[in-house]
């Protein structure tokens, strides 16, 4: 089974553009929603949160999400730690959850594709592009965000422009190009590529 990541900026719309892999069938293994996931279910982040951050990190209900984002909002080595906790493990969790999936291909998405070195353990990654403005606007108006958080998170990423370059295809998300086809035309160019992988001898 071919493996095959998905990524981009805030506001690009890679888990718009997954979604329209899911309808056609596709699994779709989400990082950001598997980090949640986990801080709240893996002994071991658990245990490295509390002995990084403190005995506050959960209170009886989970994770304390609010004393964990003020406590790494605007301290780098924090967010740095934080990362090196959490990162690993999802990286790790995905390379399992992959090697359950069948069909052709499946897909993972996430926003720190390079930054966490996951393509690593991918056969394609496939890069969604917005201009950043279009990014911006995006992102403000689902979250409700100012410019200035966005503007703040989207410069904690790698530059857009290097990471579509590092990508082995891109999808165009923009106001000007059709989505669809695009999906289309790459959902039918992974299952030849998935094919051919299984037969190598005929081609
Ligand atoms: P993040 O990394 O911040 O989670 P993302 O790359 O996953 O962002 P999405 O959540 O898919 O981005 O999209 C951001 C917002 O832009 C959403 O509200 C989504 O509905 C909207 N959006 C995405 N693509 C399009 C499009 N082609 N046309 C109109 N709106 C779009």
């Amino acid at each position: 089974m071919l493996k095959v990541g998905i990524t981009g900026g805030i506001g690009s719309g890679k888990s718009t553009v997954a979604r329209m892999f899911t309808l056609l069938g596709v699994p779709v293994y989400n990082a950001d929603d598997a980090a949640k996931s986990l801080m709240n279910t893996d002994p071991g982040i658990k245990a490295a949160l509390v002995a990084e951050f403190g005995p506050q990190t959960y209170t009886a209900a989970g994770l304390n999400r609010v004393f964990l984002a003020e406590t790494v909002f605007g301290n780098a080595a924090a967010l740095t730690m934080l990362n090196s906790i959490v990162h690993p493990a999802v990286v790790a969790h995905a390379v399992q959850w992959m090697a359950q999936q069948q069909g052709p291909y499946a897909l993972k998405e996430a926003a720190l594709m390079f930054e966490s070195g996951s393509q690593a353990d991918l056969d394609v990654v496939i890069g969604v592009y917005a201009p950043e403005s279009l990014r911006i606007a995006r992102a403000m108006n689902r979250d409700g965000a100012s410019r200035e958080t966005v503007v703040s998170r989207l410069s904690k990423q790698l530059d857009e422009s290097i990471k579509m370059k590092l990508c082995d295809l891109v999808i165009a998300n923009t106001d000007r190009e059709l989505v669809i086809p695009q999906v289309l035309y790459i959902h039918q160019l992974l299952l030849q590529k998935a094919d051919a992988a299984k037969s190598p001898a005929a081609g």
